[in-house]
């Protein structure tokens, strides 16, 4: 596989009162050209912070970021500038992430203006190309300011817009979770067809397993800032190798009848990033951990098939 994008132990850290919160601790992976990598966990283990240290939105406190060969966290402003382009990311709440006074023409060609496409005609013949690729018709929605459309409509205009400069990468961040559950699937599909017809490589972070089932080739795990298991989505589906993913699996309304069933995992909330418990920072909610869990982080290690777990007694070893 040829990787497109491909991270090594990405760390990084926010200051909260003068204490050091690590959101992202020493992540590695990597998404081949092509690929749609879903990344899962629950709500503040660090996936937003991990796309947006992908695209230097926030600048990594250590590791790699190496895109198509090119190392983004040492790259300097204009380069980033312009690699930008080949990268977009696509929010979780897509009526705030439009601005309320512009209509919706203004809103997709807006990436053209700053990519400094300054012919006119060529850009409303991309924004209407664009829109009705997305499935949004140019005539009656052009004019129009964001408030006039449903959350799903609203989704489609991000969409367009992250897509116009045709990027390479498209960091979709929970694009679903804001939406009802009546129009997901429709946003979803439309994502997969995206991909197909721009040739698109996505990272695509979700809070539920469920969701990046239907579109993922592989998914990571993360659990407060590390990566749990990453591996082929059938096989982590079949077999989940690291107790946490056993418990999202768990966790899915309508099982899998497949599933092995993860016994007395247990629940509850997940410790402070502020401060993770030594070793294995899954154990204070693990059934199976030990001394060793608490004395020794664990690394990812091949479990077979292109499965990865960081764990000291997977599951399905
Ligand atoms: P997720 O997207 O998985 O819900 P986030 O990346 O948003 O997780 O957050 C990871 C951790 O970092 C959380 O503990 C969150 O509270 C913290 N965090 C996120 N953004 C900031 C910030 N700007 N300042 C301080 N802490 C932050
Ligand atoms: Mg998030």
């Amino acid at each position: 596989m040829n990787p497109l994008l491909s991270i090594d132990d990405l760390t990084v850290e926010y200051d909260v009162g003068g204490k050091t919160l690590s959101a992202v601790a020493g992540v590695s992976l990597t998404v081949g050209k092509g690929e749609t990598l879903g990344l899962v966990g629950e709500s503040g283990c660090g996936k937003s912070t991990l796309g947006r240290a992908v695209l230097q939105l926030r600048k990594p406190t250590g590791g790699t970021v190496t895109f198509d060969g090119t190392e983004l966290t040492t790259l300097g402003s204009e380069a980033m500038r312009l690699m930008r382009r080949r990268l977009q990311l696509i929010f979780q709440d897509p009526i705030a992430s439009l601005n309320p006074r512009r209509c919706i023409g203004d809103i997709i060609a807006e990436p053209l203006v700053i990519a400094g496409v300054a012919d006119k005609a060529e850009r409303d013949r991309r924004v209407r190309e664009v829109m009705v690729a997305v499935g949004l018709d140019p005539d009656n929605a052009l004019g129009r300011l964001p408030h006039e459309f449903s959350g799903g409509q609203c989704q489609r205009i991000c969409i367009a817009r992250a897509l116009i400069l045709e990027p390479e990468l498209v960091i979709c961040d929970e694009p679903v979770s804001a939406l009802d559950v009546s129009i997901r699937a429709q946003i979803l599909n439309l994502l997969e067809e995206m991909k197909r017809r721009y040739g698109l490589t996505l990272l695509f972070i979700a809070h539920d397993l469920a969701v990046v089932k239907a579109v993922s080739d592989r998914i990571a795990v993360m659990y407060l800032g590390k990566l749990a298991e990453i591996g082929p989505t059938e096989r982590l589906f079949a077999q989940p190798a690291h107790p946490y993913t056993a418990l999202l699996l768990e966790a899915i309304p309508v099982p899998d009848p497949t599933v092995r069933p993860a016994a007395n995992v247990a629940v509850g909330e997940p410790p402070s990033p502020l401060a993770p418990p030594s070793g294995c920072r899954f154990r204070t909610r693990c059934p199976r951990a030990d001394a060793k869990c608490a004395a020794e982080v664990p690394q990812l290690r091949e479990i077979g098939g292109g499965q990865f777990a960081a764990c000291h007694h997977p599951l399905s070893a």
